[in-house]
């Protein structure tokens, strides 16, 4: 394809002193390779990998992203047999390079790993502020569409050399409150006209004088108060405990050898892995590098911020999907510019231009939020494992539940030729012990004639808490478990016209809403409680599930007044920094009761709770899904770990009807093994990940006839690719079986067969461990190719396969 789209029609036996592979931005998976063209002398030393460029590309003017340079075309990656006469100019410079050293290695990885469009992952190191676009002006030139935002600066007033010994006159009172507030340093003239109403003319007078000068600083937007939360101002340990020495010790070796080991530190909640690191952080900004660290997105908080802003200042950045376009913006010119060193954000964050990279921490490594869900749909760990590789620095993931994926590559001791080795933190650093646990069993209470939401272990504790003036944490789990509305008599539930799920029922307002779609019905079609079923006419139709609201309800009617309850879910969370207020409000109330759904479950350090309880433990542990028991495990642990952080030991009553799964036994006895090697075990026997990878092949489209038609096709090509594999030396062996193929399960209907009017389908590809599945499936969507009306979307190592 190269040579035909590359067609002599620019100037034929041009030569140029340099030469660019360029990848065309254009959404088409099949478009991925890149293009040859050539750099006029007039913009090589412009033009770098990672320039936008503007290029011609068969009859369009279209935009390119610079991936390799070099003097020699044939040296170019795909421009070996291209013909130097029929090379074409790049057309003009649209933008310079923002991106970190690894962009282009690990965009051709990605796009490779997770079958997406080469110009889809390129986009990912793009500064924030949208996707470029190409404008074309009135007089025919070619511009990049303005962003929506730009840059804002600020005027910083200081006093001169000169000024230093300035007297003001004896009547001059402005002029003296003026030299005073600058008295300590240079101060925004913003914050001086806030603190003194305007003071403009005495500014203007004094510069006059030369005796202040005023200068243009660019701002930093989104540098918050993210230190307010007292709790989060932790001293660093003057003693580190055997585990983080060892943790340390580690990661230290792997910086001084330069290897790119995965490090996964196994500790326990507040074993202090968060203390490992920042002295880690530490020493590798001690040898002029930089450092990225992921957290969840939920445990995002001011308080995380915090710990690491106290430590290293001004030169942290921060990535959070609650920051504002601006203010995002910002923070990626902060690293862009070298003013900050050490980036803590959400799975996006590792794209940052981060220039030479020396440490990647992945905290909270288990969690499903590090797989993206919208095309490319990486997986953070994975893409981080890979730039470690690459880049010769140590990756390191922290976690009190360790992935099924993680433990068995540490207890294989390498992953694709890549080191992967594990430190076990089992105790807490000090007095600080693990909490009790006590699993108080609904049945029993149940039999007992209990039908109150608060089991007798949780009650007292509870009472207990408000007695000695301490804290608690409530979990209430809904995950997959809103209030819906039932029939007692013939069991329907109402549900979306447009999905096939479930409405969730809202009692403020008594509707009915579709979180699929967000459709809302309200009483008509459906009614409320007490009027009648759709279906059968019933007068019986009650309200199923708690919400976190009851359970606030129910908590006020049993503690005493001076006990604040903070409700903490999706409702109460809406605003920008509503989800950090409610924290702050806990922090600061002598005794309080949080309450909320997993939302509160991670990362929170308030050594004040004594106790934890969980309303209903097997709403997580009956999911549909292989991973619900690693998840309900995590999540569990999780919230456990967040009692007895403190001097006092803490309690933690897990209400459950499933007493005896080995999930709630291992919570129960602090021994994780109980369960895992329950649940590795299984998923080895029943091919599932970490054993082999899941990629989930999602078809769907308004005719329901046709999608189907269309996804058959699509899953017989995919076959039929791989049954040609069989006996090549690309053949993979599953359950030692070195004749099989990698297996296609389906095509099936999905669990939720329709979604906003779409009819879903999907199969599953189950392939060994390294094996690209891109090739096959690459390949039979180009065979079929694209149909109108249908959409397809393939996820590699898939976490939802609904
Ligand atoms: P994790 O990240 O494993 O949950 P943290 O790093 O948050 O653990 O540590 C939990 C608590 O213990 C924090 O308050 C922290 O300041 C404290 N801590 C950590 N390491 C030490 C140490 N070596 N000595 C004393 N206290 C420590
Ligand atoms: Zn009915
Ligand atoms: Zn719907």
């Amino acid at each position: 394809p190269l040579t035909e789209i590359q067609a002599p029609t620019g100037p034929a036996g041009t030569s140029y002193p340099l030469y660019a592979s360029v990848v065309i931005d254009i959404p088409s998976r099949a478009l991925s390779d890149p293009f040859a063209y050539g750099v006029e002398a007039a913009y090589a030393d412009d033009i770098d990998e990672g320039s936008v460029v503007l290029v011609s590309f068969g009859r369009r003017m279209v935009m390119g992203y610079v991936v390799a340079l070099s003097p020699i075309l044939s040296e170019l990656p795909a421009a070996a047999d291209l013909d130097p006469s029929k090379v074409k100019p790049i057309r003009d410079l649209l933008a310079p390079s923002s991106c970190s050293e690894l962009f282009a290695s690990v965009s051709f990885w990605m796009s490779r790993e997770y079958v997406a469009a080469l110009s889809e992952c390129l986009r990912l190191f793009l500064p924030p502020g949208g996707t470029p676009r190409l404008d074309k002006a009135d007089d025919g030139t070619y511009r990049l569409k303005e962003p929506a935002v730009h840059a804002v600066s600020e005027r910083v007033v200081s006093i001169t050399p000169e000024g230093a010994d300035y007297a003001p006159p004896a009547n001059a009172h402005r002029q003296r409150q003026l030299i005073e507030a600058l008295s300590c340093g240079p101060v925004s003239t913003r914050e001086l006209n806030l603190l003194y109403t305007d003071m403009s003319s005495t500014i203007r007078t004094l510069s006059k004088k030369g005796v202040v000068r005023v200068d243009e600083r660019r701002a930093w937007r989104g540098l918050g108060d993210e230190t307010t939360l007292s709790s989060a101002r932790v001293a660093a340990p003057k003693t580190l405990t055997d585990g983080q020495q060892r943790a340390l010790q580690e990661i230290y070796s792997c910086l001084q050898a330069g290897r790119g080991d995965v490090i996964l530190i196994d500790g326990v909640t507040g074993s202090g892995k968060t203390e490992v690191y920042l002295s880690a952080i530490e020493r590798v900004l001690k040898q002029g590098k930089t450092a990225c660290v992921l957290v969840p997105e939920i445990s995002l908080t001011a308080q995380t911020v915090g710990r690491f802003r106290s430590r290293f200042g001004g030169l942290v950045a921060v990535f959070h999907s609650r920051l504002s376009a601006g203010e995002r913006l910002d923070q990626w010119d902060m690293v862009k510019s070298g003013a900050a060193r050490v980036v803590v954000g959400a799975r996006s964050a590792l794209f940052c231009p981060l220039r030479d990279l020396g440490l990647i921490v992945i905290d909270e490594e288990h969690e499903q939020s590090y797989k993206q869900g919208s095309s490319p749909r990486y997986h953070a760990r994975d893409v981080a494992a890979f730039m470690a590789k690459l880049g010769g620095f140590p990756l390191v993931l922290g976690s009190a539940t360790p992935s099924a994926e993680a433990l068995a590559r540490v207890a294989a001791g390498e992953h694709l030729g890549q080191r992967w080795t594990r430190v076990e933190m089992p105790e807490r650093p000090g007095s600080s012990v693990l909490p009790r646990v006590v699993i108080s069993d609904l049945r029993r209470e149940f039999a007992a004639g209990s039908r109150s939401i608060f089991s007798k272990p949780l009650y007292d504790g509870l009472i207990r808490v408000a007695e000695r003036r301490e804290k608690a944490v409530l979990l209430h789990n809904r995950r997959g478990f809103a209030p819906f509305l039932l029939c007692r008599e013939c069991g329907c539930v109402p549900t979306c016209k447009h999905c096939s799920t479930s409405l969730t029922y809202h009692e403020r307002t008594h509707a009915l809403e579709c979180h699929t779609c967000g459709a809302v019905y309200h009483i008509n079609p459906y009614p409320a409680p007490g009027s009648a079923c759709p279906q059968c006419g019933s007068r019986y139709l009650a309200k199923m599930g708690l919400g976190t609201q009851q359970v606030e309800d129910a908590l006020r009617q049993i503690m005493p007044a001076h006990v604040d309850i903070i409700r903490m879910d999706a409702d109460s969370t809406k605003g920008k920094d509503a989800h950090k207020e409610l924290l702050e409000a806990f922090d600061a109330s002598e005794c309080a009761v949080l309450v909320g759904t997993q939302m509160i479950a991670k990362g929170l350090d308030f050594p004040e709770v004594t106790l934890v309880g969980v309303i209903n433990a097997d709403y997580a542990l009956k999911m549909p899904d292989f991973r619900a028991q690693e998840r309900a495990y995590d999540l569990l642990e999780q919230v456990a770990g967040r009692a007895g952080r403190g001097a006092s030991a803490g309690e933690v009553v897990i209400q459950t009807y499933l007493p005896h799964d080995p999930v709630i036994r291992a919570v129960a006895t602090h021994d994780r093994s109980i369960f895992t090697a329950h649940d590795l075990a299984q998923r080895q026997e029943a091919f599932y990940p970490p054993y082999v990878r899941l990629t989930n092949v999602l078809v769907w489209g308004t005719n329901q006839a046709a999608t189907k038609r269309y996804i058959d096709k699509l899953a017989a090509a995919v076959r039929q690719c791989f049954d040609s594999l069989r006996g090549t030396d690309q053949a993979w062996s599953l359950a030692g079986d070195p004749t099989a193929a990698p297996i296609v399960l389906g095509p099936t209907p999905c669990v939720l067969e329709r979604a906003k009017d779409r009819y879903r389908f999907h199969f599953v590809v189950k392939s060994p461990v390294g094996y690209h599945v891109s090739e096959a499936i690459d390949g039979a969507l180009s065979q079929i190719g694209p149909q109108p009306g249908i959409n397809v979307s393939v996820d590699v190592d898939a976490y939802d396969l609904m």
